[in-house]
């Protein structure tokens, strides 16, 4: 069996013209989708992810506020940029990009930034109201896994969804929105046995794992999905994910390639949520 390959690319592409068209809608109601990014010192691939993200909001006619503070910038003081950008109208969606410096508590910026500008969704009322199935701004990565599967023609409902990875980021929030789309869902970590018995029962299989080639085609059931998550570099530096997609791409029904899978959604949704976080306002009024 060859499997089908989900190209994370085409329906990111697609959901982003449809961004695009709704941006436009807003404009000429007059509110611009915003975004504020904030930089704390200069980490490599945070540079990288942040210039995406401002690339994404132009390209979709959104506002896009890049702030760069330095590494040994005081908690005290980013918080007070994150108040003054809760308070700020022209911005709809607050992201602090992770990780932060040791000085610097990570879970207290998160819950400083509103709970209505939360589009990466890691606010734990956005959690809560995610677990409670009530509206919310639901974390990009997972988000975008969901939306692959939907335009994809994948059901959900029914199925055994075995997620390995319980990160707060990716695997917790990812099994709880298959929950919420009536999957049977099973979670696996590094402390699980024999993983491949639990992985084998899966009819889709979620790999956020962060080891290279680390799910094999002896942890797959013939004809099964597999959605990569993972974002590594082999011993080669070559990008791979955590799936061994050589080996297992002859055992799945379908199957994410990284890159062009799961990794263009997540701005994706991102960008969906800044859009979603602006419509509201307009609802609030
Ligand atoms: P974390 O390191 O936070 O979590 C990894 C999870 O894998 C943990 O729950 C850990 O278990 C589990 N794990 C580790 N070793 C094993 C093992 N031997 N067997 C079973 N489970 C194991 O990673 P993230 O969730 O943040 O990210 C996972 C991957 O996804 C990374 O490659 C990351 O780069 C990528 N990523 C990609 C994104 C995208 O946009 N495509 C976005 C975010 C992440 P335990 O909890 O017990 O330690």
């Amino acid at each position: 069996m060859t499997a089908q390959i989900i190209n994370g690319q085409e329906i990111a592409a697609k959901k982003r013209l449809e961004i695009a068209e709704k941006v436009e809608e807003l404009k000429r109601q007059g509110v611009t989708p915003g975004l504020a990014v904030i930089l704390v010192g200069n980490n490599h691939a945070s540079q990288t992810y942040v210039k995406s993200k401002e690339k994404a909001c132009k390209e979709l006619g959104m506002y896009s506020l890049l702030i760069e503070m330095p590494e040994e910038i005081t908690e005290e003081k980013l918080l007070a940029k994150i108040d003054e950008l809760n308070a700020d109208p022209e911005i709809h969606g607050i992201l602090v990009q992770l990780p932060l410096p040791k000085q610097i508590d990570e879970r207290k910026v998160i819950e400083s930034i509103s709970p209505l500008k939360d589009v990466d969704g890691f606010h734990p009322i956005n959690i809560g109201r995610m677990m409670t199935g009530q509206n919310a701004f639901l974390p990009c990565t997972p988000y975008g896994i969901m939306v692959l599967l939907e335009e994809s023609g994948i059901s959900v409902s029914g199925k055994h969804v075995v997620v390995v990875g319980r990160s707060n980021i990716v695997g917790k929030p990812v099994g709880q929105l298959f929950l919420n789309q009536h999957a049977t869902v099973t979670y696996c970590h590094s402390r699980t046995k024999d993983l491949a018995f639990h992985t084998k029962q899966a009819d889709i299989l979620i790999a956020a794992v962060g080891i290279p080639n680390f799910i094999k085609a002896e942890h797959v059931k013939n004809g099964a999905v597999v959605i990569d998550v993972g974002i590594n570099r082999n011993e080669f530096g070559k990008l791979c994910g955590d799936v061994a997609f050589d080996e297992v791409s002859g055992k799945a029904g379908a199957i994410t390639p990284v890159p062009k899978g799961v990794g263009p959604m997540t701005i994706t949704m991102l960008m969906y949520n800044t859009l979603k976080s602006a419509a509201e306002t307009l609802d609030r009024k």
